[in-house]
């Protein structure tokens, strides 16, 4: 099968098309490179099973040019991160809701054979029950949250009706290298690896005893790819550690000192997935414990040097609309 890959350039995109092109796959790539680099896909530029296109899924024709040949889409363009989806909601509607249309609607006319789609964990706001199971209440909290989950409803909408066979995966705090860093404040591991390098102390968010269920970015692109060879269609997946780990155990093993900051408004406690369904149904299993992917990823912390140095001012700067609007409010 000749693969399509949106969002190529990015953290998930680019470890996936390692992942295919070792399986031998033709892959296409597109990315609009805002938030990607071209430098996630740098080991492939002589790869003749490779073809990248600079190009926006905002645009109808960059998305069909760019499928022309493709039998089967892996959909993970997207603008990620709260902060910004909160001060500029439309830019977060027209990359993850118009542009996730005008995939699925080249997809239909290309006659797609099978599509999987990059959804979040963050449809569940703040859940109730844990392990979260897929079938949780969907309470967004911000705008990425939500149009994240509007695509999802898009994807399974037209799974349905236009018979395009195809899953939605549900991601749980994906880490791993190559994890987005970019201009704004964002994911955790990004901001404590610049601040160790920095000898900056962690900036832990409230007493850290929060915990997230971290993936390591291996595992689910495994985790595509079983989705994509299965013949199960129709369905969402969670895809999780099968743990969760608090901020604490993070900085323990990372090492270094730190200090605390305010809690959060409106983010939970815990993230934990449930990860019975993809087990059962796609036989798919994470293989990488939580403190083998923290020392993997410690291994090539030089990576990060790049990354911008994030600190107690700064954040409370580039957080301040999270505060004004998600804050002193009963959930
Ligand atoms: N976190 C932290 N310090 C930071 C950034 C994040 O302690 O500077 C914590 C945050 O409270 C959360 C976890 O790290 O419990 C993951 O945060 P991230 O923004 O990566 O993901 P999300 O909150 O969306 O799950």
């Amino acid at each position: 099968m000749n693969f399509l890959v949106t969002g190529a350039a990015g953290f998930i995109g680019s470890h996936l098309i390692d992942l295919l092109l070792t399986k031998n796959h033709k892959v296409v790539g597109i990315d609009n490179l805002k938030v990607g680099t071209i430098q996630n896909l740098s080991q492939h530029k002589q790869n003749k099973d490779f073809t990248f296109y600079e190009g926006d899924i905002a645009n109808k024709n960059s998305v069909l040019d760019a499928m022309k040949d493709c039998d089967a889409v892996f959909h993970l363009a997207a603008m990620a991160d709260i902060v910004p989806s909160i001060n500029n909601p439309s830019e977060y509607f027209n990359a993850n809701v118009n542009g996730t249309f005008n995939v699925l609607e080249a997809a239909k006319k290309q006659k797609i054979k099978r599509f999987v789609y990059a959804a979040s964990s963050s449809c569940y706001g703040l859940p109730d029950i844990f392990p979260t199971s897929e079938s949780a209440d969907i309470k967004p909290m911000y705008p990425y949250a939500l149009t994240k989950r509007l695509g999802e409803e898009l994807v399974m909408h037209w799974i349905k009706l236009y018979n395009i066979p195809g899953v939605s995966l549900r991601l749980f705090n994906v880490y791993g290298p190559r994890a987005r860093t970019s201009g704004t404040y964002g994911a955790v591991f990004g901001v404590f690896l610049a601040q160790k390098l920095a000898n900056l102390p962690f900036t832990v968010v409230g007493d850290g005893s929060q915990t997230r269920d971290f993936t390591y970015v291996s595992d689910v692109v495994d985790a595509f790819y079983t989705a994509m060879l299965s013949d199960v269609s129709n369905e969402i997946f969670n895809v999780g550690s099968g743990g969760t780990y608090s901020i604490n155990k993070l900085i323990s093993l990372l090492g270094g000192d730190f200090i605390n900051i305010p809690k959060r408004p409106g983010e939970p406690d815990c993230t934990f997935a449930d990860i019975t369904k993809i087990k059962t149904m796609l036989n798919w299993v994470p293989k990488i414990a939580f403190q083998s992917g923290v020392t993997k990823l410690l291994n090539e912390i030089d990576t990060f040097r790049d990354a911008p140095v994030w600190n107690k001012e700064s954040i409370e700067l580039a957080t301040s609309d999270w505060f004004k609007y998600l804050g002193e409010r009963n959930y």
